[in-house]
């Protein structure tokens, strides 16, 4: 394709979205390539968001809709495909995904985080039949059932939350003595009767035969080490997140964790490419601060294309 885009967006979550919201506002010729068919990233997997002002209580599948909707007013192209590589080419960017080759001036990468996994026995083995990382999306399939929830940050503790509505019984599986999630969360999981904690606990194996049947547990106590196992018909993983720079090698330089270095305004160390949202380095990966980067990395790309490009705009 011989079209040049002023700007090409990798992903649809908030950053991707509000990027291309502040983009279509200000003229850019551009393009979002999403790499699954449905648009939202992260929000999706998100039962519901209490933290988005102006919006208590609002499902993720609504938020997204409504982000969506608010970029397609706007008339912004969405396009499935999972962008592969990014290289120079003299004055601008070739972009590839699996079936295509776009070029653009510029490329904020907006491509999010994908869950952790604890690479114990039986977990890729038995990955949806019984062990998921999505509470969301598989929570409906345990109702009545004994879960456990693997995890101590804010993503576990939901989980457990919204799992607690559906299933018979949920242990909270935590390898510390105190969580880290939000204390608002770890207020309203205290409360529910059906909970049970874990401390102290990591889980070494996953058993089953065509679906989970029991998790084997290492308990740590100040006498060593107490093996155990647990009955379950459900695992869910909530063990933090990695940074999808999958076919970005060489993009621009990232911490020793992967994630892009950026600062507010989305720069990274490649002129022409913005980092937004969670595949930036930051402190707070959240809606609301995704959602930011999407605005300040379009403020960045304007900026960029009348200093370097003025023929283009
Ligand atoms: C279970 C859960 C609950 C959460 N709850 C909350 C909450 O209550 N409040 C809150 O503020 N935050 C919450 N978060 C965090 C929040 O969802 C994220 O911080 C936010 O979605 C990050 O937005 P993003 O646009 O940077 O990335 P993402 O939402 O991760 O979106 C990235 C998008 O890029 C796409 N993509 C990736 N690689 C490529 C590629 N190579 N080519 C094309 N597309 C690509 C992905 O498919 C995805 O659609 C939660 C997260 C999880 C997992």
């Amino acid at each position: 394709m011989n079209k040049k885009y002023d700007l090409i967006i990798l992903g649809s979550g908030p950053a991707g979205i509000t990027a291309g919201i502040y983009a279509m506002r200000a003229k850019l010729d551009t393009l979002l390539l999403e790499k699954d068919f449905v648009s939202g990233g992260q929000v999706l997997n998100t039962y519901e968001v209490d933290n988005y002002p102006g919006l208590p209580q609002i499902t993720g599948i609504e938020l997204s809709e409504a982000f969506e909707k608010h970029a397609k007013g706007l008339n912004l192209p969405i396009e499935q495909g999972e962008v592969t590589g990014i290289f120079r080419e003299s004055d601008s960017f070739r972009v590839e995904t699996d079936g295509e080759i776009y070029r653009a001036y510029t490329v904020i990468i907006a491509s999010g985080t994908h869950h952790r996994t604890l690479d114990i026995p039986g977990e890729s083995e038995l990955t949806g039949m019984g062990v998921s990382y999505c509470a969301t999306c598989d929570g409906a399939f345990f109702k009545e059932k004994t879960v456990a929830v693997v995890g101590g940050g804010d993503a576990a503790v939901e989980d457990a939350i919204f799992l607690a509505r559906i299933c018979k019984k949920v242990y909270l599986i935590h390898r510390r003595d105190q969580l880290r999630a939000a204390r608002i969360l770890q207020d309203r999981l205290m409360e529910l009767a059906n909970v049970e904690m874990l401390w102290n606990c990591e889980v070494e194996k996953i058993i089953g035969d065509q679906q989970v049947s029991s998790i084997e547990i290492n308990k740590h106590t100040e006498e060593g080490s107490k093996h155990t196992s647990l009955d379950v018909d459900g695992i869910f993983i909530a063990v933090g997140v990695l940074p999808n720079n999958q076919g970005l090698d060489g993009v621009a330089k990232t911490d020793p964790a992967g994630y892009l270095i950026a600062g507010e305004d989305c720069k990274t160390s490649t002129p022409g490419i913005f980092a937004a949202g969670d595949i930036r380095t930051k402190a707070l990966r959240q809606i609301v601060t995704a959602a930011a980067d999407g605005a300040n990395a379009s403020a960045s790309v304007l900026q960029y294309l009348t200093n370097f490009h003025k023929d283009s705009l």
